[in-house]
């Protein structure tokens, strides 16, 4: 009899996360020699500072290699704890933190926690590729909420409270952006608390890039400006951003113990404690000096500065200034229908697939965030990188018609 390797309908209909998959696609040419201008990649071209190495190495040696609490080391949520006091003026409890493998695995784990079949999670438009996957993953649906450049992709509360019904779950929201780099003003967050108590929702509230921020403004989130809504809120961070730690694997949930509870029981019976050894590094970041995450905004404001106005000074470009994060999201929708080489650009894809064939220039389409008028490049990557990929990504458009 012939076997058909079946597999299941959830992982049939999945698709891998595009971002890695262009990062992926990209790091593989270069391997091959091929000359590419990564502006794909979602992780910050630093290594990891010194003193978060050191705390890794001594953590070895004094063999600290075994299981932890599935939760994490309890120093590491006090660490946790003591930063969500410091930037959110809240306090929370141990037991109402738990430690995952990367934050995407602390997202995955509360939809999970929170979501039965049916259940229904508001999404912003554009929004980061992993969460409608990680939503239709545990049995919920997806609702797009649409956002327009021209108001900064800020959300529209009328419109938002129109899409919640009784089988609304939660909304997730993500400020600074992947992929815009938008923040929400403190007006929005507060509504955005206001409105979960009142339609007795929850909010996740995705912080990866909270410390990542140009306005001179520190992390802000509905807790921290509308504390009744601390029931409803589910916070979502970690440390591979604002320390450069991407590989390291360490993020966290912090919100009410029920649900805390339950992301640490579905992580006793998936992939236990987060690796002991990052836990201590996550640790030493987060307790340590913050010099480092001051260096490297401060780059990384530099490089959005002359990306935004470089990309503004290409015709057919419109780019808003990012408050936030390390990514830009051009509307690029005046290239759309237009061709070259035998390339005819449908759509944000094979805008891609052009400026990757022709300028040899690696970016994320915006269909992948939900919004196929725009393109995402990231700038975390050298000056220079970004100097020669926006040149070759203006010649190559130039040759569009
Ligand atoms: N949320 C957003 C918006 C992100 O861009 C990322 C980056 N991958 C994550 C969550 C998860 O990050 P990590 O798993 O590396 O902590
Ligand atoms: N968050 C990063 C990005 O959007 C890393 C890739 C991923 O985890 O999807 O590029």
């Amino acid at each position: 009899m012939s076997w058909s390797t079946p597999l299941a309908e959830r992982v049939i209909n999945l698709k891998p996360s595009p971002t890695l998959a262009v990062d992926a696609k990209a790091k593989a040419l270069k391997a091959q020699g091929a000359d590419i201008v990564n502006l794909s990649a979602g992780e910050p071209d630093f290594d990891t500072p010194g003193h978060i190495k050191d705390a890794a190495i001594k953590a070895i040696r004094q063999g600290f290699t075994k299981y932890t609490p599935v939760a994490g080391i309890v120093e590491l949520r006090q660490a946790i704890i003591d930063k969500l006091k410091r930037d959110y003026h809240i306090e929370y409890k141990t037991d109402e933190v738990v430690v995952s493998t990367g934050g995407k695995q602390g997202l995955y784990n509360c939809f999970q926690a929170i979501l039965d079949p049916g259940h229904e999670v508001i999404i912003p438009v554009p929004y980061w590729v992993s969460y409608p996957a990680m939503v239709e993953l545990a049995g919920g649906r997806p609702v797009f909420l649409p956002s327009e450049a021209k108001n900064d992709f800020d959300i529209d509360m009328d419109r938002l409270c129109s899409l919640v019904n009784n089988r609304t779950r939660a909304l997730i929201i993500n400020s600074p952006s992947n992929p815009t780099g938008a923040v929400y003003s403190s007006s929005t967050l507060r509504a955005i608390g206001q409105m979960a108590v009142e339609k007795g929702i929850y909010v996740i509230t995705d912080d990866i890039y909270d410390e990542i921020r140009f306005d001179g403004k520190g992390p802000e989130n509905p807790v921290s400006l509308f504390e009744e809504a601390r029931e409803h809120v589910i916070i979502a961070n970690g440390v591979s951003k604002t320390y450069a730690m991407t590989g390291w694997r360490i993020g966290y949930l912090a919100g009410p113990q029920p649900v805390i509870k339950a992301a640490t029981k579905i992580q006793s019976q998936s992939t236990s404690n987060p690796n002991s050894v990052a836990q201590k590094a996550a640790h030493a970041a987060l307790s340590g000096p913050q010099e480092c995450v001051t260096d490297m905004v401060k780059a990384f404001r530099e490089r959005r500065d002359f990306m935004v106005e470089r990309l503004n000074s290409i015709p057919g470009i419109r780019c808003n200034v990012p408050q936030g994060a390390f990514y830009v999201f051009p509307d690029v929708s005046s290239f759309l229908g237009k061709s070259a080489d035998g390339f005819e650009i449908k759509g944000s894809l094979e805008l891609a697939d052009y400026l990757l064939e022709k300028a040899k220039v690696a970016c994320v389409p915006g269909i992948a965030f939900g919004d196929d008028r725009f393109i995402r490049f990231s700038y975390a990557t050298s000056k220079e990188q970004i100097d020669e990929g926006l040149n070759r990504i203006e010649a190559a458009l130039g040759n569009l018609s």
